[in-house]
């Protein structure tokens, strides 16, 4: 499959690690939005939120517990923000399911 995040798991493309499970996988962004700026992953592609289903969901709970885990490990006490963006309108323009993780400046709210 042509996947670039499926490819960084694989590790066919090369990605700086933040946090590993058995199942999560967490990486620098190549364009950090913010002073601190991770991508969460499943292992197994998902394409998008579109895809959790009853069976697969139990995914969502590891990624937010690896996202706990990152912001101690990171010292992010003054907060972050979780992003998924999902489809066309949602600007998703990687098609395997992540969250961005932002942090490390005041966020601006509501998003543009
Ligand atoms: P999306 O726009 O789909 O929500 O987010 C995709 C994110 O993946 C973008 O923030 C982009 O900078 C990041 N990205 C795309 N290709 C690569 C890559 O090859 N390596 C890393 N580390 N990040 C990538
Ligand atoms: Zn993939």
């Amino acid at each position: 499959m042509d996947c670039i995040f499926c490819k960084i798991v694989a590790g066919e493309i090369p990605s700086t690690k933040i946090y590993e499970t058995e199942n999560v996988y967490a990486f620098a962004d190549i364009e950090p939005q913010a002073p601190f700026h991770a991508i969460i992953i499943p292992k197994k592609h998902i394409k998008c939120a579109d895809e959790i289903t009853a069976e697969n969901s139990g995914i969502i709970a590891e990624i937010f517990e690896a996202i706990a885990a990152i912001s101690k490990q990171e010292n992010l006490k003054d907060g972050y923000r979780i992003v998924n963006n999902c489809g066309r309108d949602g600007g998703q323009t990687v098609g395997h399911l992540h969250f961005h993780m932002l942090a490390g400046r005041s966020l601006e709210w509501p998003p543009g």
